[in-house]
C-alpha cells in the first residue's frame, strides 16, 4: 500500500518503520524533521497524504489532530482511509471522522496500548472506531504494527475504549501504590505482599505485570529507577480525557476524578518525566 504517516515521534517513528519493513511504501512527515529508516520524507502533511491509499496520524492531542486533518483531508484521494492512532478526546475524533466521511473518505480512530516498547516490537493493541469497511482496510496494517486489534464500534469508540481502560489503570495503580506503602509501614515484606496479592483477589495488571515496588515481580520501570515506561504526565493526559468525556456524557466517575487530581498533584510536585508507578516512592516520602 501507499501510506502517508504524519507524526513521527516516540510512537509514530517505530510504527512507520515497521510498516516500511513489511514492504509498504511509506511517506512520512513531522514538523520537527526526523529521519526514519525506510520512510521517504515529505515536506508537508498534505504532500505526505496526496495519492496515498491510507494516511496514518500519530499526534499529541485533539487540537493538533484537527489542524492536521484540515490540511490533509482535502489532499487525500477519494475512497482513501484516514487512520488516527493518537490518543485524543472523543469529540475531536468524531469531528474528524465526520469531516472525512463528508468528503467521501473513510476514517477510523485507532488509539493504541503498549507504549514505545510495543510500538518498536510491533506488539501494540489497537482499539478501533469506524465503519466495517474502514476497519477491513486498516486491519492488515494493525497486524504489522501490533498483535491485536479490536473493532469497538462506530467513530469515537476506539478513543472511548482507550480512556476507559486508562482510567481503570490510573485508579488501580494508585490503589496498588497505596497498598504497598501501607504494607511497608505494617512491616510486611514486599515480596510476601506480592506473592499473596498476585494470586489473590487484589491481582491486577498494576501488581502482576507492572509492580511499582522495585525488586518484586517481573521487570518493570520500578527496577529501572522509575524511568518511563509510561510517563506520569501521559497518564494525567488520559485521565483528563476521561473526565472530559464523563462530563460530556453525564457519567459519574468519582474515582476517576480523584485519580486525576492525585496524578495532577504528583506531576506538579516532581513526578513529571517519571514513570506513573513512581507514586509509590512519593508516598514513602
Ligand atoms: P511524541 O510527542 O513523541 O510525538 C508526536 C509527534 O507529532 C512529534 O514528533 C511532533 O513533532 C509531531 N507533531 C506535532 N504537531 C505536528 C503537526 N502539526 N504536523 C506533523 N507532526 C506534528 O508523542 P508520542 O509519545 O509518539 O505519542 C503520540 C500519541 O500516542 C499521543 O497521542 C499519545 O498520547 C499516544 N500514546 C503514547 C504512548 C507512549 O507511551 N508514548 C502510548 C500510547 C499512546
Amino acid at each position: 500500500m501507499d501510506i502517508g504517516f504524519i507524526g513521527l515521534g516516540n510512537m509514530g517513528a517505530p510504527m512507520a518503520a515497521n510498516l516500511a519493513r513489511a514492504g509498504h511504501n511509506v511517506t512520512g512527515f513531522d514538523v520537527s524533521s526526523v529521519a526514519v529508516e525506510g520512510v521517504i520524507a515529505a515536506d508537508s502533511a498534505s504532500a505526505a497524504a496526496e495519492d496515498r491509499d491510507v494516511v496514518i496520524t500519530m499526534l499529541p492531542d485533539g487540537k493538533i489532530l484537527k489542524s492536521v486533518a484540515a490540511e490533509v483531508l482535502p489532499a487525500m484521494k477519494p475512497g482513501a482511509c484516514l487512520i488516527d492512532c493518537s490518543t485524543v478526546d472523543v469529540a475531536s475524533a468524531r469531528e474528524v471522522a465526520a469531516d472525512a466521511t463528508a468528503r467521501g473518505l473513510l476514517a477510523i480512530d485507532a488509539p493504541v496500548s503498549g507504549g514505545i516498547g510495543g510500538a518498536t516490537a510491533g506488539t501494540l493493541t489497537f482499539m478501533a472506531g469506524g465503519s466495517a469497511e474502514a476497519f477491513a482496510i486498516a486491519e492488515p496494517l494493525f497486524q504489522i504494527m501490533g498483535q491485536k486489534a479490536v473493532h469497538c464500534g462506530e467513530a469515537g469508540a476506539g478513543q472511548a475504549a482507550k480512556i476507559c481502560n486508562n482510567m481503570i489503570l490510573g485508579i488501580s495503580m494508585l490503589g496498588v501504590c497505596e497498598a504497598f506503602a501501607l504494607a511497608e509501614k505494617l512491616d510486611l515484606d514486599w515480596q510476601k505482599m506480592f506473592d499473596v496479592v498476585s494470586t489473590s483477589s487484589g491481582a491486577c495488571w498494576s501488581v502482576n505485570t507492572y509492580c511499582p515496588a522495585p525488586g518484586v515481580g517481573p521487570q518493570s520501570p520500578a527496577d529501572n529507577d522509575y524511568k518511563p515506561g509510561f510517563a506520569a504526565e501521559l497518564m494525567l493526559k488520559d485521565l483528563r480525557l476521561s473526565q472530559e468525556a464523563a462530563a460530556a456524557a453525564g457519567a459519574r466517575t468519582d474515582m476517576g476524578a480523584l485519580a486525576t487530581d492525585l496524578y495532577e498533584a504528583f506531576v506538579e510536585s516532581g513526578g513529571r518525566g517519571q514513570d506513573f508507578s513512581a507514586v509509590l516512592p512519593a508516598l514513602r516520602k
